[in-house]
């Protein structure tokens, strides 16, 4: 019985669509900034007997029987994390990165309280004040961006517009900015207005444990993160925060905004941090960057345009305007050679964001694979050869049978959801 309920057995369709999937993270090149490949244990704790249980409340004052299993299981997670990055007090019950900040905002301010957060075109997430999202609807924005000349974020730009706005809490962090965050100047600036300060660390949480980008503590008040990006973990997130603001958070998760944690992921985030805990994660953190400024080289003197001249994080942004094919353009045709990246609107896009001038670019899932500087100069070539013969079927055959071979020497999940 046990085996005839296996998932092959048991549902021939859902397997099979792992199983093709499986495939395509294994024959691809995964250049999107925001993905990873997790390990076998944290996949196995992400798919335990934990997904059973209802454990409302934290550990040790739940409202449910039955949590002393659990209670361990989201204590170590809280420890790691701690440890991780010197954190007081850390939630690790939010579903999700969005949630995550929600719960932030629904913890500190009042419906129509004032956020300052960097613009989704020149580089911030949805979730720090959007027009399309909760944050943008359910409180006042005050948005930043991003300098035109040299395409990083003017600091004494941010001070004026806090000092002129006055809002209630800061947000820093971003989801499409290649260069370096100065979290101290946020905090600073927040501390001048009178402001909280919130860095959403979601996709530079490996590098800040790697000790390759400067970390937002213990001087800011609140961190967010996802556990999904560059920490290597399973998709989800978690809130760090000085203690003062320890109550109001762990009431905005729990009941504020949401029910049961899920406590599998739980058990997968712990496993995740036991991970970074490791010297290996440090060597891991440095590559990515190495990598990554590998693969601006490349594709720099393959005559891209990579936006503010080169990077200092894991991820690149290139403006195509100059190679007469759009981002979405990009997007697809490099698909087409099973290379897998995003189009971005870059700052002071003149396109439409479906379909702006830009794609996205990031070296962490590729180093998780184990590939280093040299293979980067290979996939920076891939990229040259389909963007400048984008409608040529040939080129981008020959491309993806390259892709495949250079896949094999770095396999992924070997023996995995096989057909
Ligand atoms: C990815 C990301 C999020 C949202 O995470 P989800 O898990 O997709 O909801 C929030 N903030 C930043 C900066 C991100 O990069």
């Amino acid at each position: 019985m046990a085996f005839l309920d296996s998932l092959g057995v048991a549902d021939k369709e859902v397997y099979s669509a792992i199983a093709l999937e499986t495939k395509r993270q294994e024959e691809g090149l995964e250049l999107i900034p925001s993905e990873n490949f997790v390990s076998r244990a944290v996949m196995e704790a992400a798919g335990s007997t934990l997904t059973n249980k209802y454990s409302e409340g934290y550990s040790g004052k739940r409202y449910y029987g039955g949590n002393k299993y659990i209670d361990i299981v989201e204590d170590l997670a809280i420890e790691r994390a701690k440890k991780l990055f010197g954190a007081e007090h850390v939630n690790v019950q939010p579903y999700s990165g969005s949630p995550a900040n929600i719960e932030v905002y629904f913890a500190l301010l009042s419906f129509g309280g004032k956020i300052m957060g960097m613009s989704l075109a020149q580089g911030g997430h949805l979730t720090h004040g959007h027009k399309v999202n909760f944050s943008g609807k359910a409180y006042e924005i005050i948005s930043y961006g991003v300098e035109e000349k040299t395409h990083r974020i003017n600091y004494d730009e941010v001070r004026k517009l806090a000092k002129e706005h006055k809002p209630k809490l800061i947000v820093s962090g971003a989801t499409a900015y290649p260069r370096e965050i100065d979290f101290k100047q946020f905090a600073e600036i927040a501390e001048e207005v009178g402001a909280v300060s919130m860095a959403d660390i979601s996709h530079i949480a490996g590098l800040i444990i790697g000790g390759v980008h400067p970390s937002p503590f213990p001087f800011t008040d609140i961190v967010t993160t996802t556990t999904h990006k560059t920490l290597r973990g399973p998709r989800g997130a978690m809130i760090m925060c000085k203690e003062k603001f320890a109550k109001e958070i762990d009431r905005a998760v729990f009941p504020g905004m949401q029910g049961g944690p899920h406590n599998h992921i739980t058990a997968a985030k712990a496993v995740a941090f036991g991970e970074a805990l490791k010297p290996e994660f440090k060597e891991y953190a440095r590559q990515i960057v190495k990598n990554a400024r590998a693969l601006a080289e490349e594709l720099m003197a393959q005559g891209f345009d990579v936006v503010s001249g080169g990077t200092d994080n894991h991820l690149i942004l290139i403006d195509l305007t100059n190679k007469e094919i759009s981002g979405k353009q990009a997007e697809g045709a490099l698909d087409e050679s099973n290379i897998t990246c995003n189009k971005n609107m870059v700052p002071f896009d003149k396109r439409s964001p479906f379909d702006p001038s830009g794609i996205r670019l990031g070296t962490p899932a590729l180093t998780t694979r184990g590939m280093k500087e040299g293979e980067m100069k290979e996939v920076g070539s891939f990229i040259a050869r389909v963007i400048s013969n984008w409608q040529d079927e040939e080129v981008k055959r020959k491309v993806k049978g390259e892709v495949v071979e250079l896949t094999k020497r770095f396999p992924l999940y070997p023996n995995l959801y096989r057909m």
